[in-house]
């Protein structure tokens, strides 16, 4: 506890670096919240500890305010460690827990609005989004710029659909609108064995508490969900805070319901899409310990978190958790780090573990609880791969001119059969759009975005060139711009797969799934809907479907380019195409119905495909990891991508050269580049990367942060660090 006087270092939320002191005006303990003024702004930090700035006592500002709130050590500990870890500045992780606006003043009085869907009338997109955005939010009211940011639509929209009346004003502040849920076993779930032995295991951990992960290794349909639902009712019981942590598109209507149908109330949800006033009540919810369980995104692992006694982290493989705008983590990582520091178990559900998370079994660090039959008997699907090169896709006619088919004959028959039985189909191909590229049949020139060094995808829908990178669009003209000669279109999206397929099965009722056409979760629910009530035929989609749904006449997946990520750049492109070609395939036949899958192909003696035909993950990864202890890549070597952008070229280069003539020499690793970045241009800005390399016991980051620091940062530049990069471009 500090006496009142005393100069205290504070954190401050949002400055990238380690805090100012401050002249503490009552007695307070350390990682108490607290309010103080920079350059006259008034900013929330928290108390680090005892002031060390040597500045004379007349130049150190009082704290204005000393909240009746604090961090508990270990948090501020967990702070230190993934900053040391991840090099994102101190104050710049905590922004990461103060991360809602405002966070001990009171609510702001601001105009709220309401959705009438009575007179909602027809729904355009926009209406439809707006609509979504309320339903996200249980139809709670709305601040205008809550409905702009979660819908993604223009204050002109709002405007309109304020003037006509499709949204009213309905008051001024929301008051208790959370009801905080108390949970009970409803007792309706028996486990089986193996469910039980798992959960015993984990169990025992929550009840004596201590650090340890549990990897809970099940195949899809295994009862993983029911497996955890269970340590989560233990630890919550014991009066501690459970957090459930998912990508954002596993958090389905589905998981919501078997939730409740578990707990007796449905489950505190915190995502990207929450208004203002929902993520200041969960925060303060969370922070007063009246909220002890929550499902959520990455950045749940943030929220103030008391007494927290159990993590879960299902689809652990799954690199949604790597953020990577707002300076890289990775949210599996972090929280295994708040686990051991402190002390409490946390479990890794998948059933495609990481090659990280293996390794980490296979040292004994983690603990594998495996899961090895479907709930109820469900088979496994067939899985088989269909040879391109034998059984060629042959050409299809729209509006009498002939198009290059990607379905082959061996696929279509399948299909015909399962339309028949009146079944369902998936077709999964990751790409979006029609066609990826738009080139001069003559002269060989390509569309490319003007901003972005990448070339633009075709879109049939709005009937536009569109940029993957930047989002920019250009119209499609028929002629080429350098030599006049005709344009043409090649490769495959799923919108081309959809017409290929109208033209095949003109009865076949279709829907497209993918990220730019299935915006918000309420669109997902829409489609899911209609999946389950029989309404489609044929779904054509990216992996959006992949993960956590479960259709019980869904009896055939067919991946129309099974090779696409195998060619990839980067040493985790094998691990990442089986994880989601198995995940993929997890999908068929999880109702009484054997599924079948058919991944169509130009090698089919590629390993990873062969890996999945024979259902063989871990001889799969085995061999991946074989690879990768020989190149000392991680789990067995250490990377930290150092990426630089800048908007001038030549000041982006010259800086490049400074900071690789300042490049110190590493015992047992090595400092690579500068080498223009995969994607050289992004949204005018150009890029450069440096690679540094060493074993997995090094201490890599001291290295970089003291190399970086010894170069002068020009002004217009972003320094980029990526420990342990996903993303290689
Ligand atoms: P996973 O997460 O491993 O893919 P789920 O937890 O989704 O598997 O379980 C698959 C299906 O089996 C779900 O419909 C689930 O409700 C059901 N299920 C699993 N275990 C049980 C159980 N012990 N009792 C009743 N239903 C179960
Ligand atoms: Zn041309
Ligand atoms: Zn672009």
């Amino acid at each position: 506890m500090f006496t009142p006087g005393t100069i205290v270092k504070v954190l401050i939320s949002n400055i990238p670096n380690s805090g100012y002191d401050y002249r503490l005006p009552v007695s307070a303990d350390i990682g108490t919240f607290v309010s103080v003024n920079v350059m006259n702004r008034p900013c929330v930090g928290v108390i680090w500890g005892i002031g060390d700035s040597n500045l004379p006592q007349s130049k150190i500002k009082d704290i204005s305010v000393v909240h009746d709130a604090h961090l508990n050590i270990a948090d501020l500990q967990w702070i230190k460690k993934m900053s040391d870890w991840t090099l994102i500045p101190l104050g710049l992780v905590l922004r990461l827990i103060i991360n809602i606006p405002d966070a001990f003043l009171p609510p702001r009085m601001e105009q709220l609005y309401s959705f009438d869907f009575t007179c909602a009338g027809r729904m355009t997109q926009n209406r439809q989004a707006v609509a979504d955005a309320f339903a996200s939010n249980d139809n709670a009211p709305m601040t205008v710029g809550d409905i702009q940011n979660i819908a993604h639509v223009s204050p002109a929209v709002v405007r309109t659909m304020i003037k006509n009346g499709l949204l009213y004003p309905s008051g001024e502040q929301i008051k208790h609108h959370l009801t905080i849920p108390v949970y009970q076993d409803s007792g309706n779930v028996t486990l089986n064995t193996e469910q039980q032995s798992a959960a015993d295991v984990i169990g025992n951990s929550v009840r004596t508490g201590g650090f340890s992960v549990h990897l809970l290794d099940g195949i899809t349909g295994s009862g993983k969900t029911q497996v955890y639902f269970d340590s989560a009712w233990r630890a919550y019981r014991a009066g501690h805070s459970v957090l459930l942590m998912m990508p954002e598109i596993a958090l389905t209507a589905q998981f919501m319901s078997r939730f409740e149908s578990r707990f007796g109330a449905p489950p505190v949800v915190w995502h990207s899409n929450l208004t203002a006033a929902r993520r200041r009540e969960i925060w303060h919810g969370v922070l007063d310990g009246k909220i002890r369980m929550v499902v959520g995104t990455r950045s749940a692992l943030f929220l103030p978190w008391q007494n927290l006694g159990l993590i879960v982290v299902d689809e652990e493989h799954d690199t949604s958790y790597k953020q990577e705008d707002m300076g890289n983590y990775h949210a599996r990582d972090m929280a295994i780090l708040r686990a051991k520091i402190a002390g409490f178990p946390i479990v890794l559900a998948s059933a495609t573990p990481a090659a990280e998370t293996l390794e980490n079994v296979a040292s004994g660090k983690y603990e594998h609880l495996c899961l090895t039959s479907r709930y109820g008997g469900a088979q496994l699907p067939k899985i088989s791969t269909i040879d391109l090169r034998e059984h060629r896709p042959t050409p299809y006619i729209v509006d009498g001119e002939e198009q290059t088919g990607f379905l082959s004959p061996v696929l279509c028959d399948a299909i015909s059969e399962t339309l028949s039985a009146r079944n369902q189909i998936m077709l999964f191909i990751n790409r979006r759009g029609f066609a990826p590229i738009v080139q001069c049949k003559k002269c060989g020139w390509t569309a490319t975005c003007p901003d972005c060094s990448v070339g633009m995808t075709y879109h049939q829908r709005i009937g536009k060139l569109l940029c993957h990178m930047c989002g920019r669009t250009a119209p499609l003209s028929k002629s080429c711009p350098d030599c006049g000669g005709d344009v043409s279109m090649r490769g495959v999206g799923l919108e081309k797969i959809q017409q290929e397929v109208n033209i095949r099965f003109p009865n076949a009722r279709t829907a497209l799934v993918s990220s730019d056409i299935i915006t918000s979760r309420q669109a997902l629910e829409r489609l899911v809907g209609r999946m389950e009530s029989g309404d489609i035929d044929i779904v054509i989609g990216t992996q959006i479907l992949a993960k956590g749904h479960h259709f019980p006449n869904l009896t055939l997946v067919g991946v129309v380019d099974a090779d696409m990520g195998l060619f990839g750049t980067d040493f985790r492109a094998a691990e990442h195409t089986f994880q989601q070609l198995f995940q993929v395939a997890g999908r068929a036949g999880r109702g009484a119905q054997p599924g079948h899958v058919m991944m169509q192909t130009y090698q089919p003696e590629h390993p990873v495909l062969t890996a999945i035909c024979a259902g063989n993950r871990d001889e799969f990864m085995a061999t991946d990891m074989a690879g990768r202890r020989a190149a000392q890549m991680p789990p067995y070597g250490q990377l930290i991508a150092v990426i630089i952008e800048g908007e001038k070229e030549h000041v982006l280069r010259r800086y490049c050269d400074e900071l690789a003539a300042a490049a110190p020499l590493l015992q047992g690793g090595k400092i690579m580049g500068p080498i223009t970045a995969q994607i050289y241009q992004i949204r005018n800005w150009y890029r450069m990367r440096f690679l540094v390399a060493g074993s997995a016991t090094s201490a890599l980051q001291p290295v970089v942060s003291h190399w970086l620091a010894k170069v002068k940062q020009p002004a217009n530049i972003r320094v980029k660090i990526d420990v342990n990069p996903i993303n290689f471009m």
